[in-house]
């Protein structure tokens, strides 16, 4: 059943230098979360539309964090928002990524900007034993650099312009570590020219791997057509709900 709460706002602050890091109370639902399940947020009734945002961690003890960007309207609207202050949520949404499909083998975690939040999430499941590539614009973009650090075996921090870490795509030193290390999975989320990308080195090396799509979305209960994605089915090209069917996905299904 899906939960419309009215989620107080615990805590807000800026991340790094283009982030958002807010705590949620949403009560019993925070047990429903897991990484790369989603919540939708109302943004303020002059925006019809909730915003759809990773779920990055949660506690047992009612609570949720997500870690966000202001893109537009409804992201700064949210960036203004305050402790004590009441949002609607809906609620943990999406299917996740499957974390038992690595077969007791480490994971290869592969972030992409924003993609980093549900990513850290399911580095903390896997209790050391995962191994983060992340990638980011430049050294201002970087975020969860400490968390991530926290909760996996390594972290390879990339930047497009070389302004910190390695300098460079994160595929390439993913590829390097699928050749240096057995892994049972790969998750990905990022943008699509990332997950693309991702995807063939996953088929080359012969790893699975489940991607988290972002695309626009419009109710984010599969109700609407907005967040539709192309897949290969049976009987050719189908279309799938990336709210009700996914965000993830067998990175083998997606066509890119
Ligand atoms: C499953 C999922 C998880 C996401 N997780 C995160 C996250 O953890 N942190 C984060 O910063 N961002 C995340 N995003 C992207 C985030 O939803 C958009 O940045 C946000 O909706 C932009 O809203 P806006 O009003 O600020 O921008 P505007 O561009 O003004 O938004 C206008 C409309 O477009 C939709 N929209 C715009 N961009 C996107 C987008 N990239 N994806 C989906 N809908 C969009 C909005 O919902 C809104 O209806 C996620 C998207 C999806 C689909």
């Amino acid at each position: 059943m899906i939960k419309d709460l009215k989620a107080e706002i615990r805590k807000i602050s800026a991340v790094g230098k283009t982030a958002f890091d807010l705590s949620l109370f949403v009560g019993d639902a925070a047990r429903e979360a897991s990484p790369g399940r989603f919540v939708s947020v109302g943004c303020g009734q002059a925006r019809l539309l909730r915003r759809p945002l990773s779920i990055c961690d949660a506690s047992s003890d009612g609570l949720i964090r997500l870690v966000f960007e202001v893109r537009g309207e409804g992201t700064r609207w949210l960036s203004e928002r305050r402790a004590g202050e009441t949002l609607d949520v809906l609620g943990p949404l999406g299917n996740g990524f499957d974390l038992k499909a690595s077969y007791g083998l480490p994971a290869l975690l592969i972030a992409g900007g924003i993609g980093a939040p549900p990513i850290l999430f399911a580095a903390k499941r896997f209790d050391g034993e995962s191994d983060i590539v992340a990638g980011f614009r430049d050294r201002d973009a970087v975020i969860l650099e400490e968390d991530m650090r926290k909760a996996a075996g390594t972290v390879t921090i990339c930047t497009d312009d070389g302004s910190y870490g390695e300098c460079g795509l994160v595929t390439v030193r993913a590829e390097r570590l699928l050749k240096e290390k057995k892994y049972g999975i790969i998750y990905a989320c990022g943008p699509a020219p990332m997950l693309k990308a991702v995807a063939k080195l996953s088929e080359s090396h012969r790893v699975p791997c489940q991607v988290s799509l972002e695309e626009r979305m419009g109710c984010a209960v599969g109700a609407c057509l907005v967040c539709a994605c192309a897949v290969r089915g049976e009987d050719g090209i189908e279309y799938k709900h990336v709210c009700k069917d996914g965000p993830v996905f067998n990175a083998g299904e997606v066509v890119f």
